[in-house]
């Protein structure tokens, strides 16, 4: 029997789903390209910036997960750069491939809007790990210097969240309530630190449910985050935001998460796209006009009953075991299977020891609600963890 070169791009959510699925078949001859040599657990991310986690907790190794599936999988830390979707090729900036199938699974990154005056100048995001990186370090290091101003005078450290999505909530929760146990913990008394989430919609978190939507405003209130919803941020400098509504903000640091665009190799693919750029499949998600090209994960949209389904790592993770289902029917030409997306449920991590979310139906709050998010978080890390032999030591050998 012809084994399948099957090519995946990108080893994120999507990514590594259709490649732990893909990889039980011995005939799937499989090399996954990422021009990170990790995993990065966005859905973490706010574990990291409180401190709860360093980076090594938050990644996966991309060599070792792979080298972990057998000889039939291989990584190679490489940039793709271009797909001949005709010749069946994928460019990346050191070499071309062949395949028979190939699955884009690219993600997508943080959109500063040009038409915000000095956005992209002063605002950090956080959906790479170095950006994320940047902005803890930033975070403790501005918390730091306030503590050096102590006996001088106490200015407030002004901490802007522009975006109020599932990640700019999450975030702005996180950095309140660190702050409230840094200071409180040390007994410092300048403890001046504000923290304002603004929203360009009429409520934070949209697309998402009324009693979840409300449970998180009571605790950002609680946390003393100021959210400042229906509003737009116009222009940004060095040390101010100014908003749609005439106010002008002091700002030390601000974080946006009010947007996200495909990746730059979608940009540059000569596919059919959407209205927000993001890649054109159809019910089987393979991209229109090409049956064995397939895309999934953030880098794709997805519609239930005509509405745009939020883009999560669930959302990815489900689109990528059907994707590896659908190439498994193509290669012993059986029919392919619809794409159909149904929530597994969500929790909003909102400070240290608190989640709000809803679970196959019922709602958890507080504690329960924080047990259950790390509960998920890590049944995810430890099965990768386990597959790339985190903890063992016979991985490497001396001098390797
Ligand atoms: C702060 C934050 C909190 C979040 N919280 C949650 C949550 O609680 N629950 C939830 O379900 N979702 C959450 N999300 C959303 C979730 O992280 C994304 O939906 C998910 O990461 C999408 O997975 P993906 O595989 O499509 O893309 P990604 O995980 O972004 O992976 C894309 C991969 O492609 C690689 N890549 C990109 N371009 C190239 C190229 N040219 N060549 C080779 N490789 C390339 C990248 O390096 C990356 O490894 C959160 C996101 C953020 C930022």
């Amino acid at each position: 029997m012809k084994k399948n070169k099957i090519i995946i791009i990108g080893g994120g959510y999507a990514g590594i789903r259709a490649l732990e699925k893909l990889s039980k078949d011995k005939f799937n001859e499989i090399i996954l390209l990422d021009d990170h040599p990790y995993h990065y657990m966005q859905t973490e991310v706010y574990g990291f910036i409180a401190n709860e986690n360093d980076f090594s907790k938050i990644t996966v190794d991309l060599f070792t997960l792979c080298a972990s599936f057998g000889s039939h999988v291989a990584f190679h830390k490489q940039k793709v750069t271009s797909i001949d979707f005709d010749a069946k090729k994928v460019m990346t900036d050191e070499q071309s491939y062949d395949y028979d199938y190939v699955i884009v699974a690219v993600g997508s990154r943080t959109k500063f809007f040009d038409s915000i005056i000095g956005l992209k100048k002063y605002a950090h995001g956080i959906k790479a790990l170095y950006r994320a990186l940047y902005f803890k370090q930033k975070f403790e290091l501005s918390l730091f210097n306030k503590i050096e101003e102590e006996g001088t005078y106490c200015k407030a450290l002004n901490i802007i969240v522009a975006g109020a999505g599932l990640s700019g909530v999450e975030i702005a929760a996180q950095m309140a309530s660190f702050s409230r146990d840094f200071y409180k913990e040390n007994n410092f008394l300048c403890r001046k630190l504000t923290i304002v989430l603004i929203d360009a919609c009429e409520r934070i978190l949209p697309g998402i449910d009324d009693f979840l939507v409300a449970a998180s405003i009571k605790r950002l209130l609680e946390l003393e985050v100021i959210i400042k919803d229906n509003r737009k941020v116009i222009e940004v400098t060095e040390n101010s935001v100014s908003l749609s509504s005439g106010e002008v903000l002091p700002m030390d640091f601000m974080i946006f998460t009010g947007g996200v665009e495909p990746k730059e190799l979608v940009y540059d693919l000569d596919v059919l796209k959407d209205r927000r750029g993001h890649i054109a499949i159809n019910e089987y998600m393979q991209i229109e006009g090409y049956e064995n090209a397939y895309a999934i994960g953030d880098c794709t949209a997805i519609y239930n009953d005509g509405i745009l389904v939020a883009p999560t790592a669930d959302v990815a993770e489900q689109m990528a075991e059907l994707c590896a289902k659908n190439i498994s029917n193509s290669s012993k030409n059986k029919k392919l299977e619809k794409v159909i997306i149904k929530s597994r449920g969500i929790l909003i991590a909102l400070g240290r020891g608190y989640a709000v979310g809803k679970i196959f139906g019922f709602y958890v709050d507080g504690y329960l609600g924080y047990l259950l998010k790390k509960v998920v978080e890590k049944v995810y890390s430890k099965r990768l963890f386990l597959r790339s032999g985190r903890g063992s030591k016979k991985i490497f050998s001396k001098g390797a």
